[in-house]
């Protein structure tokens, strides 16, 4: 007789990964439960993508009302309040995180609040109570990483951040990822001091060199102050309460509000006791996991940032779904294909980069790939009198000069991307974007009509 579990599956973790299976698995009329030890919705709803998005529209605004001179207006700004927007963004938050509780009731989904670890491969302790299920999901995703360096502990990270009440004056930022970029653009816009510290000379450094480059000069253009190839080897508080911190050139910084380190993030394995499921990590210390999100345990998968693969919110979702789809509604190939995901970073102007870099392809394809490049100022930017540049480039492969990479930088690439990497993906080529007819007078225009 079949052994009786609690559910048929459990997820540990009710970030974007651990939502998305749950949901999926229950429409297919699965009994389902998730173990949170936080807040509904993860790292993107509390302390990621959501929250940062909104100071990121808040910046925009004030590079908005710099540039509303150049359009004729006479604006007189009296300043920005930096308490009023977080009270805002944690409103809406707070929205999105009632309308989850409320969605998991409605599919039936249990809720069991606190830490997970497991007991064995089908059940799992949630403050000494036990939980079992034929099927278990390990979405627990990564935490930032910081140093070991003295005085680390006043310094905070991202999820610092977003706790922030009060705007910080001057600021140290450390970091190259798109967090450090984004959390540099957005308080050197609203108005803060910002010098960001970089332990190599560039930014970006995954994204093709023509995106790195031109951000880097970018950051540099916008007054954010930039130390290179230098590392901070202490931070100290005083007795005003103001930071200072010790670096590798012993230059040093003082007078700081904020260090906020940006260094990447670590996967959170925090108290799961693996070793009791029998599921393996890889070197680098994330969760082991097949194209099918198997784990070395059959019940147990794994998916989203801890497993390390793409760490991004629609890549998270995606793997659950699909999951879902494969255990419970008989799709038994379904699965994520990791290949040609779009990303963007809310840097400004934003960048947004589908498929391989011009290294890559030249390492996998050589002089069989073709570089289409445009770099240009759109007519909002002309007008406006500051000069932002808009950069594309295309990369083609052989005669049919299928596409392989782009990589966009500019105002609204953010929002160009998404229709071209659905194109990209069903494997458009050059004449493709040529054929289309376009749309006009836009930015978006450029990418297919280059020559
Ligand atoms: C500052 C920032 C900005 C970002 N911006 C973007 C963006 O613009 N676009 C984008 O696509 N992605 C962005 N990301 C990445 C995105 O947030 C992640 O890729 C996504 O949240 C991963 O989902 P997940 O389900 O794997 O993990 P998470 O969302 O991190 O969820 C994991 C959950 O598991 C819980 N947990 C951990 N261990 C246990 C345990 N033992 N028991 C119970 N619960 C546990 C945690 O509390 C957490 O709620 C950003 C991330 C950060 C930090």
């Amino acid at each position: 007789m079949a052994k009786k579990f609690d559910y048929d599956l459990i997820t540990i973790g009710a970030g974007s990964g651990g939502l998305s299976v749950v949901e999926r698995a229950a429409s297919y009329g699965q009994r389902c439960a998730v173990a949170e030890r936080g807040k509904i919705g993860g790292t993107c709803v509390n302390v990621g993508c959501v929250p940062k998005k909104i100071m990121w529209f808040g910046a925009n605004l004030a590079h908005m009302i710099d540039d509303a001179a150049g359009y004729g207006f006479d604006l007189v700004n009296k300043g920005f309040d930096w308490s009023k927007l977080v009270a805002k963004r944690e409103d809406y938050i707070s929205g999105i995180n009632s309308w989850y509780h409320a969605y998991l009731k409605e599919l039936g989904v249990a809720e069991i609040d606190g830490e997970a670890s497991f007991v064995d491969p089908h059940t799992i302790d949630v403050n000494g109570k036990h939980y079992s299920a034929k099927h278990i999901v390990i979405a627990t995703g990564t935490r930032p990483s910081v140093p070991e360096i003295s005085g680390v502990e006043h310094a905070i990270t991202s999820d610092g951040f977003f706790s922030l009440e009060r705007q910080p004056r001057r600021v140290v930022i450390a970091g190259s990822g798109y967090i450090a970029v984004e959390l540099a653009g957005v308080l050197n816009a609203l108005g803060s001091e910002v010098t960001l510290y970089l332990r190599k000379h560039h930014v970006l450094a995954e994204f093709d060199t023509l995106v790195s480059d031109t951000i880097f000069e970018e950051i540099a253009k916008s007054g954010i102050h930039v130390r290179t190839d230098i590392e901070i080897t202490r931070v100290d508080r005083h007795a005003d309460g103001l930071l200072s911190v010790q670096d590798t050139h012993g230059v040093g910084l003082e007078d700081l509000d904020q260090v906020i380190y940006a260094i990447g993030r670590d996967p959170d394995l925090g108290k799961l006791n693996l070793d009791n499921a029998g599921v393996a990590i890889n070197q680098r210390g994330y969760i082991e996991t097949d194209t099918f999100q198997c784990t070395s345990q059959p019940n147990i998968f794994a998916l989203g940032d801890i497993t390390g693969r793409a760490p991004l919110t629609p890549v998270a979702v995606a793997a659950g779904r699909r999951l879902a789809d494969r255990l419970y509604d008989n799709q038994t190939d379904r699965h994520l294909d990791y290949r040609l995901i779009p990303t963007v970073v809310f840097s400004h102007p934003p960048v947004g980069a589908v498929g391989l870099t011009e290294r890559q392809a030249r390492a996998e394809y050589g002089d069989r790939v073709k570089i289409y490049q445009t770099r240009f100022t759109a007519m909002y930017n002309s007008i406006s009198g500051h000069d932002v540049p808009t950069v594309m480039k295309l990369l083609c492969l052989d005669d049919e000069e299928k596409i392989i990479g782009c990589h966009l930088i500019g105002p609204a690439v953010d929002e160009m991307l998404q229709g071209f990497a659905v194109a990209i993906r069903m494997g458009a080529c050059k004449k493709d974007f040529d054929d289309t007819v376009a749309i006009h007078p836009t930015s978006a225009e450029e990418l297919v009509t280059m020559r």
